[in-house]
């Protein structure tokens, strides 16, 4: 082992390697040919307690490809099963990826996983590897979700080495240091329930309690609550996440692509970054997965998929709380928080201050226009932000008011439609709902709408760009993008061409589950 490892004084606490010898396979990883360090996140290491210097080190390469194993780790692969597509899987389990361990970092502990580091006993058909295609599309949608402020597990990481590997045809071998609280998914404990071991179903709902939820336990009302009750307060939290992780997902555009249930983090974070995808042109029905041809999970069925999901989780937890009545009460939760949090975001897309009624009919009018002109997603809430709404009568009132010639072209944003009459119709409604006010409202509406429609989104021919560059060796376009999407409700000088809809007429990207 190198000495002097750059990891090596960070605290291991390594909680999840202390669960019974059940719950995983302790195994090395597969070191890989010539590694090559492509980009690492400043930010990310800072998670772990790394200093910027460490990320530059040798040391620090050897262990974020799977070289060498973290000084005080413990090196496993966690086994769970799933539904995929909606049909039960049977078991599943880490089958590239390795965790590394769990450090005490200055913000909380966290666990280091490699994605791509060799085959486990959970491999089945697989060969343990990712490659450069996929690992460059986890890593920056992982930066991008978190410039969003969507919850999401974070990217350590990107290495590429010289290994071929075999997809559709042969691609170049990768790995992402992935770093969450948890790995745990609800997979992790359907596979417990199928196995008819409420035994390692309590270890883990414990485990995850004791961790992630203590006041599963501490909040309890009733002093004569039964026994299984942090586990029913278990459900209600992770059906709070999800519902409004789902609404952060679906105001961005979002699509998932494989929310099987063994890639629903219990955590509420957005877990297995594959043929996920953010919407160019608006299309309710859009999927991403080329492989989902019956369109299971695509953008508009993605909430009620989480709450099938949920179901699943709420099924396996059945197995130690013998009550259907309070599951069934909990996963009753979902459709409310949801509602909820979508109306909340959206009215503050739209800028609408507190939710009102008909303000339904008002996005539900918006969504139609932008589904009959396939509007791109991003632009469309972007533009609404820059034309200050109120009637479009008054933009001559808000220049004079101002004394100068503001953004206030409604223009762009009606560019975006084909039925140019229709947007203008929705416009004037809107300016209706917004109503007449003084100038230091608009713009403070306008501020606020800015700050939650991003201008930059991993569109999938960005992410082509960053990994075709990143095929021929150069991470720059990588790093590029980077800049943006972390800071994405920010214009920035030079990058404009991040912000644009791709090119019409550009050839149409397939992503499937291949990766
Ligand atoms: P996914 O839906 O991509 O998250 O993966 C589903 C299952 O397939 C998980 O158990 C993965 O670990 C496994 N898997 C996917 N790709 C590979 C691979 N190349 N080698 C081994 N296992 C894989
Ligand atoms: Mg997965």
């Amino acid at each position: 082992m190198t000495s002097n490892s750059c990891f090596e004084a960070l605290p291991k606490p390594n909680s999840f390697a202390q669960l019974p010898p059940e719950f995983y396979t302790r195994l090395p990883t597969t070191p890989l040919n010539q590694p090559r360090l492509l980009h690492a996140s400043a930010e990310v290491a800072a998670l772990l307690g790394l200093p910027l210097e460490a990320l530059s080190t040798p040391e620090f390469l050897a262990v974020v490809s799977g070289s060498e194993p973290l000084p005080g780790g413990a090196t496993l692969a966690a086994v769970y099963s799933g539904h995929q597509f909606g049909v039960w899987a049977g078991q599943l389990g880490d089958g590239r990826a390795h965790l590394l361990g769990e450090i005490q970092g200055p913000e909380g502990s966290v666990e280091l996983q490699l994605k791509g580091a060799g085959m486990t006993p959970y491999s089945r058909m697989g060969d343990g590897r990712a490659v450069v295609r996929s690992s460059v599309r986890e890593y920056l949608a992982s930066h991008a979700m978190q410039g969003l402020g969507i919850p999401t597990t974070r990217a350590l990481s990107l290495v590429s080495a010289s290994n071929p590997v075999m997809r559709e045809t042969v691609e170049t071998a990768a790995v992402v240091a992935r770093v969450a609280p948890s790995f745990v998914r609800f997979g992790s404990f359907e596979h417990w329930a199928s196995r008819k071991r409420p035994d390692h179903l309590r270890t883990l709902a414990d485990y995850v309690i004791d961790r992630f939820y203590p006041d599963c336990r501490t909040r309890i009302a009733q002093a004569t609550a039964p026994a299984y009750e942090p586990y029913v307060q278990l459900l209600r939290r992770v059906v709070q996440r999800t519902a409004t992780l789902m609404a952060d997902w679906q105001v961005v555009g979002f699509c998932h692509g494989v929310m099987n249930t063994d890639n629903m983090s219990i955590l509420g974070l957005t877990l297995d970054y594959g043929p996920y995808g953010f919407m160019d042109g608006f299309d309710a029905r859009h999927i991403c997965n080329h492989t989902d041809s019956n369109g299971r999970y695509a953008w508009h069925a993605q909430p009620a998929v989480a709450h099938w999901n949920l179901y699943q989780l709420a099924n396996s937890l059945h197995e130690i709380v013998p009550d259907t009545e309070p599951l069934q009460a909990a996963l009753n939760e979902f459709e409310p928080i949801f509602l909820e949090a979508m109306q909340a975001r959206l009215s503050q897309k739209l800028g609408l201050g507190r939710w009102q009624s008909g303000d339904e009919t008002l996005i539900d009018d918006l969504w139609s226009l932008m589904q009959g002109s396939h509007a791109d997603f991003t632009l469309t809430f972007r533009q609404l932000a820059y034309a200050p709404g109120l009637t479009l009568a008054s933009q001559a009132q808000i220049e004079h008011d101002l004394g100068q010639t503001v953004n206030a072209n409604l223009t762009p944003f009606v560019d975006l439609f084909v039925d140019r009459a229709a947007a203008l119709a929705w416009l004037e409604a809107y300016a209706k709902r917004l109503g007449p006010e003084p100038t230091q409202n608009w713009q403070e509406r306008v501020a606020g709408m800015l700050a939650v429609n991003p201008l930059y989104v991993l569109r999938n021919h960005l992410a082509q760009q960053a990994i075709e560059a990143a095929e021929r060796g150069d991470a720059a376009e990588i790093a590029r993008q980077m800049k943006a999407l972390r800071n994405p409700f920010v214009a920035q000088a030079g990058q404009e061409a991040y912000a644009a809809a791709p090119a019409a007429g550009a050839p149409h990207l397939e992503v499937s589950c291949s990766s």
